[in-house]
């Protein structure tokens, strides 16, 4: 089989990996995308492919809606789009926090100059809008249906051979491929991990009351209850929930009927969006953080998730994937004929790790105290809540930092 030579090789084509596909070839990079499932395209054109319904969605921070429409992909992805202007967290008495530690505290977008602190966007309209931006891009050539099997350098030059066997090379090969990154695992780089021992239970729900593109963080014992506002579509009201719970607790959650969870939701949801109408299926994923040790090799990159997997709170998750993309692009596209060599990488580890393990530290220490059961921490964790209420300097500060 003859081989096919590109720039550069994405392997995965997730959110990460088509936005970063759609970056490189503006900077007329010949690029190939590989992925397992068919991308949105392919699959309407053939109607082959049946995937699993994702019913996360994702904020997307000022810096990454500045990027994506720079790729100009933002424009379609903001008719899915609902604004997060109010943040609200609420530390709920449970387990042994005394219910005069009970708190709320309200960040508003408007407090700091802004509109709002971002957009939420279904992954599943995300993905859809970037497979068809991918599919469309001249320079971008996809491999659906495929896995990457195995790379080899030699010299310059990557090989990767994927699972039908066919060979295609590249002079970089950009890891995208998730927290089970098979890029990271041959380029034989660790990584750092935990798992939390919980379970994050996604689902969207139909309610009562209007959310007023408010998102809602409900701490209680086992994990954050997390309420995000979705755009209405119809006259009925809608949000995505993100709910981590303890493995144990999540699997009887998992075992329920949907009328019996939907209970369950209207329970913990504390009246807030008033009556929950209907809850959808419900998908479920192990919470974990995990950091590679090294996002670099011999002319390999790692991005995304393969990079750095964080539980879902604080809405960095993907919003770091584009800081890596962005990183990544303007290296290579300051250098095009040098793409891939040591310094080049050297220079994007350089730029990304210090950030990546800011954002870790202080997201797998909001877990922990979301998470916690001991009263002391519980009793900090109000304390910090209600000092935020107190000082306009800390919070607008904190406000600041989660959005940078
Ligand atoms: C419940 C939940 C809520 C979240 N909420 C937010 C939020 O509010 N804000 C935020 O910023 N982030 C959030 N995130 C994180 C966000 O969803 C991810 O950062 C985002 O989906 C990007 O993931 P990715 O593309 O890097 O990896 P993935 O989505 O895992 O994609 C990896 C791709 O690689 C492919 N692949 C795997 N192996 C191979 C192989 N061998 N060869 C070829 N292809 C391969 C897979 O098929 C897949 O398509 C959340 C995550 C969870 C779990």
């Amino acid at each position: 089989m003859e081989e096919i030579l590109f720039d550069i090789i994405i392997c995965g084509g997730g959110l990460t990996g088509t936005v970063a596909a759609l970056a490189f070839s503006k900077n007329n990079f010949s690029v190939a995308v590989i992925d397992p499932k068919k991308l949105a395209g392919s699959d309407q054109k053939n109607g082959k492919t049946k995937r699993l319904i994702d019913f996360r969605s994702t904020a997307h921070l000022e810096g990454a809606v500045h990027y994506l429409d720079k790729l100009e992909v933002w424009k379609r992805l903001s008719n899915y789009s609902c604004p997060l202007e109010t943040l609200s967290i609420m530390n709920v008495n449970g387990g042994n926090t005394p219910r005069e530690q009970e708190t709320k505290t309200i960040f508003r977008a408007s407090e700091i100059g802004k509109k709002q602190f971002g957009f939420n966007v279904p992954i599943e309209k995300s993905w859809q809008i970037l497979a068809d931006a991918v599919l469309k891009e001249e320079r971008i050539s996809t491999f659906s249906g495929k896995e990457l099997q195995s790379y080899s350098v030699q010299g310059a030059l990557v090989n990767v051979t994927l699972s039908d066997g066919q060979r295609i090379t590249c002079r970089l090969l950009v890891g995208a491929d998730g927290h089970l990154s098979k890029v990271r695992k041959l380029a034989h780089i660790s990584t750092i991990s935990k798992t939390t021992g919980q379970i994050a239970l996604t689902f969207n729900i139909h309610h009562e009351k209007p959310h007023q593109n408010t998102s809602t963080e409900i701490y209680v014992d086992g994990g954050p209850f997390t309420i995000v506002p979705l755009r209405q579509k119809t006259e009925s009201h809608q949000s995505a929930v993100v709910w981590m719970q303890k493995f144990e607790r999540a699997n009887q959650l998992l075992r329920l009927k949907n009328i019996e969870f939907k209970q369950e939701v209207q329970k913990w949801s504390r009246n807030i969006v008033g009556e929950i109408k209907s809850v959808s299926k419900v998908t479920s994923k192990p919470v974990g953080l995990s950091i590679a040790k090294q996002i670099v090799a011999e002319r390999v990159a790692l991005i995304g998730e393969a990079a750095h997997t964080l539980p879902p709170i604080g809405a960095q998750g993907f919003n770091l994937s584009i800081k890596d993309i962005s990183a990544l692009e303007s290296l290579t596209g300051a250098e095009p004929s040098k793409i891939g060599e040591k310094y080049m990488l050297r220079q994007y580890q350089r730029t990304r790790l210090p950030d990546i393990f800011f954002k870790a530290g202080g997201v797998g220490f909001l877990n922990q105290l979301a998470l916690s059961e001991s009263s002391a921490l519980q009793h900090f964790r109000a304390l910090a809540l209600s000092s935020f209420e107190g000082s306009h300097i800390l919070k607008h500060g904190l406000m600041r930092l989660g959005l940078n």
